[in-house]
Formats: C-alpha cells, structure tokens, sequence
C-alpha cells in the first residue's frame, strides 16, 4: 500500500506553521531554533496525535467499528483526541484510564468529559496493566453486542505512525519553499509511534537533518527496540523498500530529562515553559515538550549545537495538561 492510497481522514490543518523562534535562540545564544508547530493540528485542540488518528480514524470507519477504545492516563493528550475523532465518527469512545479518579477535573480530563467520553478507571497504578485493562474493556463491548475498534496507547502502530511519514514530507515541501535546511530536528518520545514515522519519512526522503529525540519515559534502549520495529512495520505498511530502515547512527535519544518519571514536571522542565512562553508567547506542556525543550537547552549549553547550526523543534502539542498542573508551576 502506498502512503497516498491509505484510507485516511482529513481533520488536522495542514500544513502546520514553521516558526522562527529568534528571541529564544538569543536567549540561549545558541543555534537558530524554529518550531514546527503541530501543537496548531486545530482537530480537538490539536497535537501530533491528530496526525496519526487520521489515519486510525479511516481504518476504524473501514471495519464497520462501533466504538473505539483507548486508554492512557487521566492527562492524556491521544485519549483526548481519539475522544474527539471517535465523537466526529458518530462512535461512542470507551477509555481506560489507569489509577483512581483525581479530585479535580482539569485539562484533558474535563474535555473528555465534555465530550461524553465512557470513561473507566483501573484503580490500578501499575501503568504496565493497561493494556491489558484496554482489552478486556474491548472483549467487554464485544459482549454487549458493539463491536470494538482498539487503539493502543499513543496510537502506535504502523498505521499511525504513517501520519508522521506523511509529515516528513509535508515538511520537506515547506523547507524548499523557505530555502532552509535544518542540521537536526529534535522531538519529545513517547510511545515512539511520532519518531518512527518521521524516520521513514527522513529515510526515504534521505533528508538532510539528524533526528534527536528526548525520551519522558522509557529508557534509551528500550526505545531504540521499540522505534526499530515501528519503523520496520511502517515502512512495511507503505511498500518501501528502504535497507536498513532503522540506522541506530541516524538517530540521537537521551534518556537523561525524565526526572522522577513520568508526567512529573522537574524544574528544568519548568524553567523551559516559561522561558519560551516568555521569548515566543508558544507554550509548551508539562509532560513531554517542556522536557525535550529542556533537553535542547541543556545540550545548547553543553555545546552540541553550534551558533550556526539550524535546529528545528517539533512542537507536539500538549498543552491542555498545563491546566492540571498549575500547583507544581506556580511554585518558585
Ligand atoms: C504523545 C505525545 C508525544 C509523544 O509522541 P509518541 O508518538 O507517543 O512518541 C509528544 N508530545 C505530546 C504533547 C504528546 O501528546
């Protein structure tokens, strides 16, 4: 299957802006820094996961789904818009959430909800479980006669990560408009689904920038496990011959901005929030763009990128979980 010929919505907008961040590359009297906004996607108040629900979104209304069922934390950006998606199909969206319900309903909770999200909580911290959770939420349905369409967790799998193939080669038409030519671009990892796909695009494209990316969660090796075989399945999906697909050298990821875990701002995370909120009036979000900024930052001050080197930051959204953590940036 070739990538034009995907079953695919049409929900983001698109292109996404480049942004030349001047005041936060001064700031940081380092490389010249632009931002490739998909925190702008617009569908669902946006974010990378809009790409990559297209899609998926196109896939559940080819198998005649009934509802769709994800699962995440109560924060999470992709529940948030699977919710809205599954809501533009006229599908219910059952999701799992894991732990207990927090005492207040903020961020991306609250527009679950305002959505009429079938919201289910596991009361069970162990993050590990939710796929499992997830499934038998699914068999659940199954049973009730609905017939289930499920998204793992961040939407990664092959079909999704096909969104950010496609973005790689979105971007590769805006950097010949703009006669610009980025020596890195640098993203926040999670699920690895975003990644993945932008190093099949990178590959086939043989782009000229050096992918980087800062992980918020998993550790270095277990990412490049995870980001080797997403890639060779999209590539798969998409018929292209690409030999390797995955060159480890191709590819930076630090491990070493993740902080206590998870979903817990550090304050290096939280001085990058407010430094380019303050330089650019952008904001980042406190679970994965705040720390792969801080990343950048820190490896600006290290020397890893020179003055007149070009760095491009792909800005993944987020930031609806900003509203759920005012305690923690506030304090100062
Ligand atoms: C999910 C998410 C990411 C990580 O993307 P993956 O494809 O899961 O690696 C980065 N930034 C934001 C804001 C996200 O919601």
């Amino acid at each position: 299957m070739k990538l034009a010929n995907l079953p695919r919505l049409h929900l983001a907008t698109l292109p996404t802006p480049l942004h030349r961040a001047k005041r936060l590359s001064a700031a940081l009297g380092g490389p010249d820094i632009w931002f490739k906004r998909d925190d702008l996607t617009g569908f669902g108040l946006g974010g990378n996961k809009v790409r990559k629900l297209e899609f998926l979104g196109a896939d559940a209304v080819a198998q005649g789904a009934g509802a769709i069922v994800t699962g995440a934390g109560a924060q999470s950006n992709h529940v948030r818009t699977t919710v809205a998606v599954a809501r533009h199909l006229g599908l219910a969206c059952r999701v799992v959430l894991h732990s207990s319900r927090p005492p207040e309903t903020q961020g991306n909770l609250l527009l679950d909800e305002l959505m009429g999200a079938e919201i289910v909580f596991t009361d069970d911290t162990d993050r590990s479980q939710l796929d499992r959770h997830i499934i038998a939420e699914g068999e659940r349905l199954k049973a009730e006669g609905r017939k289930p369409y499920i998204i793992g967790r961040g939407g990664a799998s092959a079909l999704g990560s096909a969104g950010y193939t496609a973005c790689a080669l979105e971007l590769a038409g805006q950097l010949v408009a703009k006669n610009l030519q980025p020596d890195h671009l640098l993203c926040a990892v999670g699920s690895c689904g975003t990644l993945a796909g932008l190093i099949v695009g990178s590959r086939w494209l043989q782009a000229g920038y050096h992918l980087q990316g800062v992980t918020v969660s998993r550790p270095r090796g277990e990412v490049l496990e995870r980001l080797q075989r997403l890639a060779g399945e999209t590539a798969a999906l998409l018929d292209l011959a690409l030999d390797p697909v995955f060159d480890p050298a191709q590819v930076a990821i630090y491990d070493g901005y993740i902080g206590p875990g998870y979903g817990i701002p550090t304050p290096e995370c939280i001085e990058a929030i407010r430094l380019v909120a303050q330089t650019e009036g952008i904001f980042l979000d406190p679970v994965y763009t705040g720390k792969a900024m801080a990343g950048l930052i820190d490896l600006i001050r290290q020397g890893q990128f020179g003055r007149d080197e070009t760095v491009l930051f792909l800005h993944t959204g987020g930031w609806p979980a900003l509203f759920a953590h005012s305690d923690e940036l506030m304090t100062e």
